[in-house]
């Protein structure tokens, strides 16, 4: 959806911001541009829809060179999203919302009309946001205000020059958040730009590591995270990849362990291998029980069964999954099959967890030695 071919762009006094950069970004994907400040993020961004020109080679939106396109039609099918959001101060939040329909000659009412639904899809209250004015919102509503003025037009193609960058981090979490929710539902091509790592692994479907105007990697996070491919962004990526490769890695049913399973209705079985599972009527997860009780107790599982709350989905991450192992000090979470009602699917361990680790890292997909990989973060060359 969008192509740079050897893209060039260098500035009058000299600076190389960008240094023939090739990449491509695939129709409904979201790719975070990452780096330090001045590495060329930008001017990469802004080349899209041409607030900036090349100096050398070619950059295709939806296969046609931009180069040839009139600008302002360009920028018809691209949003564009900076963290001084630029809303008109002496307009009111819905019709800052509604501008760029309404200059593209969608009639008033209806422009509006698609203004609330926007604001609602970026959690803006219309009938109590609608008629404010920019100064009278938080930063954080702003920057929604912000997003939501981009989807507008509706175009394909969204940019994201650092939007989340302004606000505190508690609220830029909640955005970041909800910011994913709306990708999900409106897939459009995002090219997002930040300094900040967190965010590039938390939002990207790929995100590209910059080095000086070029890219040194341009993978997937849990990639990244698990093989930096030079030793900068190794450096970029910090010591605590490890880390942040939790909250990308999701628990999979193949990471789970198959304890037996007794039923809240079944008579106390005679024997059991250690403890068992409790499931309810419907098969979600009720708690477990232990090979004593069972060998020691009569009656019905219900009458002895203990309640165990640490339950996760399949597909949480397992950064999820080790907050709730904390949370509930427990030795196992069951995880569930929340597309089916919550049916108990098995148990996650430690171990279990260690395993989803290790499966996560691309160092293992690719076959270089993990030992390899650590000692060059470790010599920090
Ligand atoms: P980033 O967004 O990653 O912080 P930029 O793309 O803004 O980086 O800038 C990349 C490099 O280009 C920096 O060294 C910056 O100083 C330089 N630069 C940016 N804009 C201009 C300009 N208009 N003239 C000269 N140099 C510029
Ligand atoms: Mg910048």
């Amino acid at each position: 959806m969008i192509r740079f071919e050897n893209v060039t762009k260098r500035y009058a006094d000299g600076t190389t911001a960008v240094d023939n950069l090739s990449f491509e970004v695939a129709e409904g994907e979201l790719v975070t541009l990452v780096g330090p400040s001045g590495c060329g993020k930008t001017t990469t961004m802004k080349m899209v829809n041409r607030l900036i020109e090349p100096t050398g080679g070619r950059i295709y939106v939806d296969g046609d060179d931009i180069s040839a396109t009139d600008p302002v039609e360009l920028r018809r099918r691209i949003g564009y999203v900076i963290q001084q959001v630029g809303l008109f101060p002496h307009k009111t939040v819905l019709d800052n919302t509604a501008t760029v329909p309404h200059l593209l000659g969608v009639r008033r009412a209806t422009a509006r009309a698609r203004a609330a639904e926007l604001l609602d899809l970026v959690g803006l209250d219309p009938s109590v946001y609608g008629g404010r004015y920019p100064e009278q919102l938080s930063g954080g509503q702003r920057q929604r205000v912000g997003v939501a003025r981009a989807l507008a037009a509706d175009p394909p193609v969204l940019l994201m020059d650092e939007p989340f960058g302004a606000v505190d981090p508690v609220v830029r979490e909640r955005l970041q958040n909800e910011f994913l929710a709306l990708q999900k539902s409106v897939r459009k091509t995002v090219l997002f730009v930040t300094h900040d790592i967190e965010e590039a692994v938390r939002l990207g479907d790929r995100i590209a590591v910059y080095g000086q105007g070029t890219i040194e990697q341009f993978d997937a996070p849990a990639a990244v995270l698990g093989a930096p491919a030079t030793p900068s962004v190794a450096d970029f990526v910090g010591a605590d990849r490890g880390l942040r490769r939790l909250s990308v890695t999701p628990v999979e049913p193949g990471d789970l362990e198959q304890p037996p399973v007794v039923h809240l209705d079944d008579p106390l079985p005679a024997t059991l291998p250690g403890w068992a599972v409790v499931l309810d009527r419907e098969g979600n997860p009720h708690g477990w029980i232990s090979a004593g009780q069972a060998a020691t107790a009569r009656g019905a599982v219900r009458e002895h069964a203990r309640r165990m709350e640490a339950r996760l989905p399949v597909g949480a991450s397992l950064k999820q999954a080790f907050a709730t192992m904390l949370q509930y000090d427990a030795g196992w979470i069951a995880v569930t099959d929340e597309e089916n009602g919550g049916r108990f699917l098995g148990v996650l361990t430690p171990a279990g967890l260690h395993e989803a680790l290790r499966r996560s890292t691309a160092a293992d997909a690719r076959d270089i030695p993990r030992d390899e990989v650590e000692l060059e973060t470790v010599s920090g060359r």
